[in-house]
């Protein structure tokens, strides 16, 4: 099969995995963003997801996003970053990113004010919380600092809060942390009424986080399909 026809084939099945889980919580399926998540695929896919009516993207390495974004810089896309994110590489990221969901730290946040402001824009930014039982985890902090760094991006200047982002613990149930992540999200629209978006649900549990009030599913494999790994 053409590389278009699968990824058409593809979305389509998201979108109706999407709409079902929608249906199956009493939600509108215009609630869910649909970001896809094209790391390790080319800036082809992203124009043949663009082509197809996706809006939103996602990349979680700068070496890898800034070339990519460039190269499609032609296409109305939001571009999101996902990954864990160095402060000398903040310059670089507000340079074609709308949104980073992996603010995690103040360093960072302190990092993406002052390049928002050199730029004369404004970065929406999403708080990452780990799920996980320890402390080291998938990326994030802990559900308690989560309101202060949230207050800390909401005051920065160039900077806009938009909500909250997580990865739900490898090889559990993701119904719990995701609960988990509602809570917190409740937690800080109580002092930022705005900051509504839930960036929770990939490829293998959007289902359950759309269960749980997330705005904004990141879906990869579904979508393209597997990755390679990548040798850092
Ligand atoms: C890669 C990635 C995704 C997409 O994962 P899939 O399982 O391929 O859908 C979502 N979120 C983040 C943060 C990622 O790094």
């Amino acid at each position: 099969m053409i590389r278009s026809e699968a990824v058409r084939a593809n979305l389509s099945a998201v979108r109706e995995r999407i709409a079902a889980a929608c249906a199956a919580a009493g939600r509108d399926a215009g609630e869910i963003t649909l970001i896809a998540v094209t790391k390790t695929f080319p800036a082809s896919d992203v124009r043949l997801l663009a082509d197809l009516g996706v809006t939103d993207v996602a990349e979680n390495r700068d070496q890898e996003a800034a070339p990519k974004a460039a190269d499609c810089a032609d296409l109305p896309l939001t571009w999101h970053f996902v990954g864990r994110l160095q402060t000398n590489k903040a310059r670089s990221v507000v340079s074609y990113a709308d949104v980073v969901h992996s603010v995690d730290r103040p360093r960072l946040v302190t990092a993406l004010s002052t390049e928002a402001v050199r730029a004369g824009r404004t970065l929406r930014c999403l708080v990452q919380v780990s799920l996980e039982a320890g402390a080291e985890g998938r990326g994030g902090l802990t559900p308690a600092e989560a309101p202060g760094l949230a207050d800390a991006v909401a005051t920065a200047e160039g900077l806009e809060l938009g909500g909250v982002m997580a990865v739900a613990p490898l090889g559990a149930d993701p119904g719990p942390p995701f609960a988990r992540l509602a809570e917190i999200a409740r937690e800080v629209r109580k002092a930022h009424p705005a900051a509504k978006i839930i960036s929770a649900g990939m490829s293998g549990d959007l289902e359950q986080a759309i269960a749980c009030g997330a705005t904004h599913v990141r879906v990869g494999t579904a979508l393209l399909g597997g990755r390679q790994a990548i040798v850092r």
